[in-house]
C-alpha cells in the first residue's frame, strides 16, 4: 500500500514548510518538497490546510484501568483502542497502578498485545507501584531482557500515602537492575516514578543519585505538575540533567488545590528559557484521580482521559507557546526518553503513525498508525481500517 499526502504543512516536529509524504507500507519513505510517482496503486491525499505532525506518544496510561482507592466500585476501565487513535495517541506505555494484586502484569502484557493487534503501538512497563516490585520472572533485568513489550520499570510510587515509602537503598538497587536490563536489552530501561503530593517530592531521587552511579536520566518522574513547589523542584532537576513529566488528565477540584494545568507548567519552562527538550506530557489515561479529604480519607474520583494529551498540547500552543514545542513534548521527546527511535518524528525511514490537523482548529482530521488509517473525522478521503473485534 502506499500513499501521498500531498499539500500538508509538516512539523517533524520541527517546522519543514509544505512537504510531501510517501507512506510505503508501515514506514515513511521520503519527505520532500516535490515527490513523483505514479500509478492506480498511489492513494493521493490532498491535505491542503492541515498540519501533518508525528502521531502522539503517552509515555504513561492505565490500559488496563486503575484505581480502587474506594473499594472495587472504583476501580476504573481499561482503555479502548478507538479513544486513542480519536485523539491522535499512535503509542503508548501502559503500567500498572496502586493496586498491582487485581491488576496484573500478565493482563497487562496482553492487553497491550491487543491494543498492537487493533494497529496502536503499546508497550509496557515491567513493576509496580510499590516495592518490593511485581516482575513476572524473577527479576526486572530478566522482564526486561526476554519479554518484548517490557521497556521500563514503574510507575514506582514516591512521595505518597499509598506508596510502600521506599528507602533510598530500596530504590538504588531497583534502578541499578533496571539499568543493567535496559543496557543489556537495548531498550530505554527507565524508572517511571509517580511523585505523590508529599512535601518530600522528588527528594528521594536526587538522595541516590548523589549516593550512587546512578545517573538522574535514569529516573523519569511524572505528575511533577501536581502543585507549583514540585514545578520548581521539577526545573531545578532538569537543569541538573534530569527528565520531567508533567500529567494532562486532571480534575476542576484538582486544579483548585493547587495543581498546576500541564500547559502552563511547559509555558512557564519555555518562559523561563529552560530546556524543553527533556520535558514530556503525558496523559495518565484510565487512571483513578481519587480525592482525598484533609484525614487522606477518599471521597470520590474522576478518571484520566487519553484526550487530555493533545488537549493540552492545544492549550499550550494558546498560551504561547511555539507549536514546534509544543508538539515535541508528545512526539519526539517521550520517543527520545523511551528509546523508541523509529517513533515521534516525521523523516524517512521512521514508522509512519502521522496525524493530520485542521491548521485552524488543530482538532484531529485523521489519524495513520504504521501505515493504515486508523481516524478521519470525515473531511478528508481516508478510508478507515478497524481492527477491534467489538462492536
Ligand atoms: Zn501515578
Amino acid at each position: 500500500m502506499i500513499t501521498l499526502i500531498e499539500n500538508a504543512e509538516v512539523f517533524s516536529p520541527k517546522p519543514q514548510g509544505q512537504q510531501q509524504v510517501l507512506v510505503a507500507g508501515q514506514r515513511i519513505s521520503a519527505v520532500d518538497a516535490a515527490i513523483n510517482i505514479q500509478g492506480n496503486a498511489v492513494q493521493r491525499i490532498n491535505a491542503a490546510g492541515c498540519y501533518l505532525v508525528p502521531g502522539l506518544v503517552d509515555s504513561l496510561a492505565h490500559i488496563i484501568g486503575g484505581g480502587g482507592e474506594g473499594g472495587f466500585r472504583t476501580r476504573t476501565p481499561e482503555l479502548d483502542a478507538d479513544d486513542a487513535f480519536a485523539s491522535g495517541v499512535t503509542t503508548l506505555v501502559g503500567v500498572l497502578g496502586t493496586d498491582s494484586i487485581t491488576r496484573t502484569l500478565t493482563n497487562l502484557l496482553a492487553k497491550a498485545h491487543a491494543l498492537t493487534e487493533e494497529g496502536l503501538n503499546c508497550y509496557c512497563h515491567t513493576g509496580s507501584y510499590q516495592i518490593p516490585v511485581r516482575t513476572l520472572f524473577p527479576s526486572i533485568s530478566e522482564d526486561l531482557l526476554l519479554i518484548d513489550k517490557f521497556i521500563g520499570v514503574g510507575e514506582v510510587a514516591i512521595a505518597d500515602h499509598r506508596s510502600s515509602q521506599p528507602t533510598p537503598d530500596e530504590l538504588k538497587k531497583l534502578a541499578a537492575e533496571a539499568r543493567v536490563g535496559g543496557m543489556l536489552s537495548g531498550k530505554a530501561g527507565i524508572v517511571s516514578v509517580h511523585v505523590g503530593p508529599s512535601a518530600a517530592g522528588i527528594s528521594l531521587l536526587l538522595d541516590v543519585a548523589n549516593s550512587s552511579d546512578i545517573p538522574l536520566t535514569q529516573f523519569y518522574p511524572t505528575h511533577m505538575n501536581r502543585n507549583q513547589q514540585l514545578v520548581e523542584q521539577g526545573f531545578a532537576f532538569l537543569q541538573a540533567g534530569g527528565w520531567i513529566d508533567f500529567t494532562t488528565s486532571t480534575t476542576p477540584q484538582e486544579l483548585a488545590s493547587g495543581e498546576v494545568q500541564c500547559a502552563k507548567a511547559l509555558h512557564q519552562a519555555w518562559q523561563l528559557g529552560l530546556d524543553c527538550s527533556r520535558i514530556t506530557f503525558s496523559s495518565d489515561a484510565n487512571a483513578s484521580l481519587p480525592l482525598f479529604d484533609d484525614q487522606q480519607q477518599f471521597i470520590g474520583l474522576g478518571i484520566g482521559r487519553i484526550a487530555s494529551l493533545l488537549e493540552e498540547v492545544v492549550a499550550a500552543v494558546r498560551l504561547g507557546v511555539p507549536l514546534p514545542q509544543a508538539l515535541s513534548v508528545a512526539t519526539a521527546n517521550p520517543a527520545r526518553v523511551l528509546k523508541l527511535t523509529q517513533k515521534g518524528e516525521i523523516a524517512s525511514g521512521k514508522d509512519a503513525d502521522l496525524v493530520l490537523l485542521d491548521q485552524a482548529t488543530l482538532a484531529v482530521r485523521a489519524v495513520m498508525s504504521r501505515g493504515i488509517w486508523r481516524y478521519s473525522d470525515g473531511s478528508l478521503p481516508v478510508t478507515v481500517q478497524r481492527d477491534s473485534l467489538f462492536i
